[in-house]
């Protein structure tokens, strides 16, 4: 039986990161993930400016690099925009084959053990090691496992059972997001996304909680849009002929008509792919003894946008220097293992949480604050970062109150408290 100092199940952005950080460390880590990689990942591949954190990411931007965004707009349901411009790029386009490829190849170079292609079955956690069963029958021993296998991932579970926790995310706190990715060519992405490859979501499509984006890479679009499984279902149930797919193909008819998908590109069915995004602020714990969990599989993702690269990556780096500590302490127990809790919960756990007061905000009276957020250059810069994951908790906090006081959202936000819901005009295309 093969021994590991780590195991970390899942080679997504989280895993992948988390091993290359261990093995820098001189760590022996076994990085196992049930596909065989290069292998697609369900996504809009947008990531923001917090990336620039991880040095082995900006020096090696030619490796995966689409496009750099300079340029945002954010429409309401009445389709009145929030446009911004801005000087230095605030928002960057990969696409996971190559990107997620290239993550678990930094990790390899790094001395990482690559087990691809087959999945973990099981995992056993004893005073002194854990035992981890693979598919094929083969085991594994290591000090810790890192769960990093997505939303419903198996280590997340094994937590949740150990606490008392729901056993899965409640409805409202995940999103069923589809999306699509088509070639449309350098000259048309030029000439209507512009060199400054223009970001774009569409607040409330069609009324419905959740937004339709486009983003634009170096010569694909990528399309999609994202909403609460509760809202998704209670459709279902009162419409059984409803469907997630039609929704975007009507969105993409919307995107035809403003002119921001071409006209002679049919787009169907069989091209749309989905998955589930948590977006429930984060577990109330991520760790067990000799255990711990990073990316989707801890629930770090923006409540307000869905983006989880920044957090995966994070999430995984922390992982790796709590666990460095506690390496040299040879302390694996829960309480000690607290240390990667708490580091993260401190660094961005504030802002999932005013990440989700800005989703609340937003979807009660999206037209009220795109009108705010489009009245001058300052706010249209606040919103935009807002909603591209760049602004820390304690600006949206500042701004919201700074908003409120001023009486500039003060009408609606009361309206709402008192039960009156703003009233959201029906879909238009003017
Ligand atoms: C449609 C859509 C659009 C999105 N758009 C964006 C966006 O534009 N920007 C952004 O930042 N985020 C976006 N996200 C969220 C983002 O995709 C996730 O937050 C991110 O993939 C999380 O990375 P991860 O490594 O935690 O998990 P994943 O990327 O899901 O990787 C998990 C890995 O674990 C493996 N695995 C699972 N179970 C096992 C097992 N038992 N054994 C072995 N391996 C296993 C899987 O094969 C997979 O490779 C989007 C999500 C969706 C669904």
């Amino acid at each position: 039986m093969s021994h590991y100092d780590v195991l970390v199940e899942g080679a997504g952005p989280a895993g992948a990161t988390a091993a290359y950080y261990l093995a820098k460390q001189g760590k022996k880590v076994a990085l196992v993930d049930r596909a065989n990689f290069p292998r697609e990942k369900a996504c809009g591949g947008g990531l923001c400016v917090h990336i620039e954190e991880f040095d082995h990411i900006i020096s090696n931007w030619d490796d995966f690099l689409e496009s750099r965004c300079l340029r945002g707009i954010v429409y309401g349901p009445d389709f009145t925009p929030v446009d911004y411009v801005s000087e230095k790029p605030f928002f960057y386009n990969i696409r996971r084959l190559k990107f997620d490829n290239t993550l678990v190849e930094y990790a390899v170079a790094e001395g990482a053990t690559l087990i691809e292609g087959i999945a973990v079955k099981s995992f056993e956690v004893n005073s002194d090691n854990v035992v981890t069963k693979l598919r094929n029958g083969e085991e594994i021993t290591s000090d810790v496992i890192i769960g990093a296998g997505g939303s419903f991932d198996m280590v997340s579970r094994r937590i949740r059972d150990i606490e008392n926790m729901p056993m899965k995310w409640r409805d409202e706190d995940i999103a069923t997001a589809l999306y699509f990715e088509v070639e449309v060519g350098r000259e048309y992405m030029d000439r209507v996304y512009g060199k400054e490859r223009v970001s774009m979501a569409h607040i409330k499509y069609q009324n419905l909680d959740g937004y339709g984006w486009s983003f634009s890479k170096d010569t694909v679009l990528n399309v999609g849009i994202g909403c609460p499984r509760s809202i998704i279902k209670k459709l279902k149930k009162d419409n059984p002929k409803w469907d997630e797919r039609q929704y975007l193909l009507d969105y993409v008819d919307t995107l035809k008509e403003q002119g921001w998908f071409p006209k002679d590109i049919e787009v169907t069915r069989k091209m749309i792919a989905g998955s589930n995004i948590p977006v429930g602020m984060g577990m109330k714990c991520t760790v067990g003894d000799r255990m711990l969990v990073i990316g989707d599989a801890g629930g770090f993702v923006s409540p307000l946008s869905g983006e989880g690269l920044y957090y995966a990556l994070d999430s995984g780096r922390i992982a790796a220097e709590s666990l460095d500590v506690l390496f040299k302490e040879g302390n694996f127990e829960k309480q000690s293992m607290m240390l990667y809790h708490n580091a993260w919960s401190d660094k961005w756990g504030d802002d999932l949480e005013w990440l989700k007061v800005g989703w609340n905000l937003l979807m009660v009276m999206p037209n009220s604050l795109i009108k705010y957020a489009a009245l001058d250059e300052e706010t249209k810069e606040f919103f935009t970062h807002m909603f591209v994951g760049s602004m820390p908790a304690s600006k949206i906090k500042n701004k919201v109150l700074a908003l409120i006081a001023k009486g500039a959202l003060k009408h609606d936000f009361l309206s709402h408290v008192m039960g009156k819901h703003e009233k959201v005009p029906p879909v238009s295309n003017k």
